[in-house]
């Protein structure tokens, strides 16, 4: 069972991953964004951590609907309602349980990439962070060693952005120049499935 503890430990490991590697999801966003990535997530993710240790939710669900609604508040960014909402949807799917299970986070996750895809009007191939969740949600759902496949599957998902030419966001607005770069959102969404992975190992 999932309890409060292993998903504080999750947004811990994300924001210390964030922390870590904005200047390479910057730098991402510099070929075919606006720069701002990497800033934008690094003062998301602070923010959460701070609601956090400020008053420490007592359910799984508590903790995820508190760090959406701080990174929709901090992040000014596309990225900030996406995510913001992702947490959101995927903490209110769990409910007020103190505990879940890996296969009702699995579908609670489902539900929250789903949210995503509404709020942003993207689909898989668009070359979004969408690229990165939808199948690591899927692999969340659908096999044994979970957490790990979710990682693999998020990792292999953003990589599969580079030839893609965006149609949604920012670097849509570059048309073909979008091919040959990784989606920025992608890459963090992989930060976050990895943080996931390694939460779940320790
Ligand atoms: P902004 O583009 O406003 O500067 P960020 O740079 O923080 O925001 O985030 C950009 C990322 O957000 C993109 O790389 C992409 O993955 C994601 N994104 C942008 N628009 C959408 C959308 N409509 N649906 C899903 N993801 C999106
Ligand atoms: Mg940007
Ligand atoms: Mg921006």
């Amino acid at each position: 069972m999932l309890d409060t503890a292993f998903f504080l430990s999750w947004l811990t490991l994300a924001a210390e991953a964030v922390d870590r590697e904005a200047g390479r999801l910057t730098e991402l966003d510099s070929a075919i964004g606006d720069a701002d990535h990497g800033s934008n997530l690094r003062r998301g993710f602070a923010a959460v951590r701070a609601a956090l240790d400020a008053e420490p939710p007592a359910t799984p669900g508590a903790v995820l609907v508190l760090a959406g609604r701080q990174l929709i508040s901090s992040v000014g960014g596309a990225s900030g309602p996406l995510y913001g909402t992702l947490l959101r949807r995927t903490g209110k799917a769990l409910g007020d349980a103190p505990e879940v299970s890996p296969g009702e986070f699995a579908e609670a996750l489902r539900a929250g990439v789903a949210a995503v895809a509404e709020l942003g009007g993207a689909t898989a191939g668009d070359k979004t962070m969408l690229d990165a969740l939808e199948p690591a949600a899927a692999a969340l759902a659908g096999t044994t060693d979970s957490f790990a496949a979710a990682r693999t599957a998020a990792e292999e998902g953003a990589r599969a952005t580079v030839p893609l030419q965006a149609r949604k966001g920012r670097a849509s607005y570059l048309g073909e120049r979008s091919i040959g770069h990784r989606d920025p959102g992608a890459a963090s969404s992989a930060l976050l499935l990895a943080a996931l992975a390694q939460a779940a190992e320790d």
